[in-house]
């Protein structure tokens, strides 16, 4: 490995035991800006030798920095907070660049990730333990939160810097050294997260970014100093990722993909149903865990929200996200995907859903080799088709028509997958029933997207989520630690005999 700084390089650097290092000797992954379809850098794929090397900086860091109290590590999560939003514009730029979504989509991301570092700033009070006294006679019990020791995120594409986020600040401020394997499609947001972080004054070796594929995971999932891992990405890896890690005694939390329902009443506020089921549809490209794709309409064929739905695709501007003109929505994030997106449009048309509005062969001046697919609408979609089963995750709204709301709540709850739903009504009766019977981890009432704020777990059910214990909030405080419970009896000297009497 050679030594060098980081200054947006052309080969991603890996950052272990406070030194960025540029592995010159490993295989690659190309990095795209998805407008254009250049590619802007190459990410090393890492071996079982430099993951070892980056457990073993995080393993000797963590002894010192287990003790240091709570409130001084908390200090440096809130210079941590001051870096990120003095670099907030920059950063989200790079997101865009990198990503594809449109700046605002970008700010959005990073700003879901500043609320959770500001969730961390609580170190001291998320630490608290209990307190019981005299639970017998001179004897006290309490319970103090202790860290796990070398910790490890594992992240998808789509949010470059809310989902590393959503890991590290509690990790670190809980007390635990940390390592970053984040997706190879999206390593500058990274890149710049972890150079603040050391600007913010973190010891070497307390926080470890490593850049790869599979075999760096299962480096990281096999490894035996590693005690726990937190996984974001698809249901099939995140399967994988719970049991190859459980199977080596690791803590595990692995969020997997979705399909998110959204289902439409004949009495919802139109204006607020097609503004909340287009940022739900179309926000980032779909490409969202909680991307509301398949919008269940009750009673009417939907019809006081369709034509507003189909204009406000049609009118939807798609294009370059890494200049300083935005459009309303960016590419997806390569090639094949958007292929694959595509793909399964076409057999959904093929065997009977009718195209609303049609964003195949959308053109965008400047940028013919960008990942680009416009904002589509299909309706008649059946139960049984790709598009209503499995996870799209691109600008795809499907709509089938039901019957009544119990048809819509059967429907939801056929599904293998659990992220979230959402129900536009003016009925408070028919939103209380929907959040009561569907089986899913967030519920929106006349929210589009309904993902938690950072003090609330990330809730996932059935095959969106493997494990116990959630991301963010106070699940993540105690997914990053386990307690102690002391028993304690101090005898006074005869003083007790006096209590006796
Ligand atoms: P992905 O599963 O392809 O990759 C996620 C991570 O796993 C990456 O770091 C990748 O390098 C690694 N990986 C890929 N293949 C692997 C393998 N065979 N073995 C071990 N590791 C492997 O996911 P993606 O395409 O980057 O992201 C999109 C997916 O993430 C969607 O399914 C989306 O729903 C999901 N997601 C879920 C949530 C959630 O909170 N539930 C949030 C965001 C994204």
């Amino acid at each position: 490995m050679s030594t060098a700084t980081a200054s947006t390089p052309a080969l991603c650097p890996f950052f272990i035991n406070g030194e960025w290092v540029r592995p010159t000797q490993l295989s690659t992954s190309p990095v795209f800006n998805p407008s254009t379809g250049e590619v802007i850098g190459a990410v090393p794929l890492a071996g079982a030798a430099e993951v070892d090397a980056a457990v073993q900086a995080a393993q000797a860091a963590f002894p010192a920095w287990a003790v240091i109290p709570v409130i001084d590590r908390t200090r440096i999560m809130f210079r941590y907070r001051a870096l990120v939003e003095k670099h907030f514009d920059e950063i989200a730029r790079t997101i865009s660049r990198e990503h594809g979504k449109t700046y605002a989509e970008s700010r959005g991301d990073l700003f879901r990730g500043l609320e959770v570092i500001e969730f961390a700033c609580g170190g001291p009070t998320l630490m608290m333990g209990d307190m019981l006294g005299n639970i017998a006679r001179g004897v006290d019990c309490d319970t103090m939160r202790c860290p796990l020791g070398v910790c490890v995120g594992i992240t998808p594409f789509n949010f470059p810097a809310m989902i590393p986020l959503w890991m590290f600040p509690l990790a670190l401020v809980t007390g635990n050294t940390f390592i970053l394997k984040p997706s190879e499609r999206v390593p500058f947001t990274a890149i710049r997260l972890t150079e603040l972080l050391a600007e913010a004054g973190l010891p070497p070796g307390v926080f470890n970014l490593i850049h790869g594929g599979k075999s760096s995971v299962d480096a990281l999932l096999t490894h035996p100093l590693v005690k726990a891992v937190s996984f974001v990405g698809s249901t099939p890896i995140a399967r994988y990722i719970h049991q190859t890690a459980s199977r080596h005694g690791k803590r595990v939390q692995a969020n997997g993909g979705a399909k998110n329902f959204v289902v439409v009443l004949p009495d919802s506020d139109v204006t607020k149903t097609v503004e909340g089921v287009m940022n739900a549809a179309f926000g980032c490209s779909g490409e969202r865990c909680m991307a509301g794709s398949s919008v269940l309409t009750v009673g009417n064929r939907g019809e006081h929200v369709m034509g507003g739905l189909a204009a406000a695709a049609k009118a939807m501007k798609v294009g370059r996200t890494d200049g300083e003109a935005q459009p309303d929505m960016g590419a997806l994030i390569t090639a094949a995907h958007r292929d694959r997106v595509v793909g399964m449009l076409d057999a959904g048309v093929k065997a009977g859903a009718t195209l609303v509005a049609d964003g195949r062969g959308v053109k965008v001046d400047g940028a013919p080799g960008g990942f680009y697919l416009g904002a589509t609408i299909v309706e008649d979609v059946q139960p049984d088709m790709d598009l209503a089963r499995e996870e799209v995750f691109g600008p795809v709204l499907n709509v089938l028509h039901l019957d009544d709301l119990e048809a819509a709540i059967a429907l939801a709850n056929q599904s293998a997958y659990g992220n979230g739903a959402s129900l536009f009504t003016s009925s408070g009766r028919a939103a209380r029933e929907f959040k009561h019977r569907v089986a899913c981890g967030m519920i929106g009432i006349n929210i589009g997207v309904p993902a938690s704020l950072a003090m609330f777990p990330f809730s996932g059910w059935n095959d969106s989520f493997f494990g116990d214990l959630h991301i963010q909030g106070r699940e993540a405080v105690w997914f990053y630690t386990q307690q102690k419970v002391t028993t304690t009896r101090w005898i006074a000297e005869g003083v007790g005999d006096v209590w006796r009497k």
